[in-house]
């Protein structure tokens, strides 16, 4: 396919981009950081175990809902490939999963805590918090249904003992939050050697919601109980 600019060919070219972009950014530590993109029938996702900077998008394995996929010579799906599926299949309005292991994002699921709202972009997340989901082995179905219950009203959360997960309507935007939430956690962590931070109530998050033409935290609810 070498040489064939077409979608899909763009779309492998923006997953390696953006692995790089990662690297980049400092969210990533080795290759540990996996991405997928909803493509067709399935979706697209990072190799296992093959260097950023040796990554081409040929190397990138399509998968489809089942779990059946197509790769290139040796390589295999990503180790973590299990939560790109189902939060995929979960979520309709997710184009796009970024999965690292951000330092701060990391020392707050080490503790097995949640950020709270210590700050305003929390509600970029798509609410007040981003939840911690509690530990499972990576690559284990547990884990998966552990992250999915996390994003149920969230676009992205902390994986306890592990890392991070944030998702997008595409691929700019999912890597976009997951860089967001790792500044967060870094500031939460930051307020926790001088204190306990104070957080901004339900009310600011829900208003901050609306701004940004989402639904509130009560509208939430209010839709869930329907
Ligand atoms: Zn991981």
């Amino acid at each position: 396919m070498a040489g064939d600019h077409n979608e899909e060919f763009d779309l492998r070219q923006s997953i390696v981009d953006a692995c790089r972009e990662m690297t980049a950014l400092g969210i990533n530590q080795g290759t540990s950081g996996n991405i997928s993109v909803r493509f067709g029938e399935g979706m697209l996702v990072t190799p296992s175990g093959v260097p950023y900077d040796r990554m081409t998008p040929e190397d990138i394995v399509f998968m489809d809902w089942t779990g059946a996929w197509k790769a290139v010579g040796d390589n295999v799906p990503s180790s973590e490939w299990r939560f790109h599926l189902d939060i995929l299949k979960a979520k309709p309005e997710v184009g796009a999963v970024v999965h690292a292991h951000p330092i701060y994002c990391t020392i707050i699921a080490i503790m097995n805590m949640k950020i709270p709202a210590i700050h305003y972009m929390i509600a970029a997340a798509g609410g007040n918090d981003i939840p911690c989901a509690p530990y499972a082995q990576y690559g284990t179905a547990a884990l998966s249904e552990a992250a999915v219950a996390a994003l149920q009203d969230r676009r992205a959360c902390l994986l306890a003992h592990h890392g991070l997960i944030a998702t997008g309507p595409h691929l700019a935007k999912a890597l976009w939050l997951a860089v967001e939430v790792e500044v967060l956690a870094k500031q939460y962590h930051g307020c926790l050697q001088l204190g306990t931070p104070p957080l901004l109530s339900d009310e600011e998050i829900d208003s901050l919601l609306k701004r940004w033409g989402q639904y509130g935290l009560r509208d939430k609810k209010n839709v869930a109980a329907a």
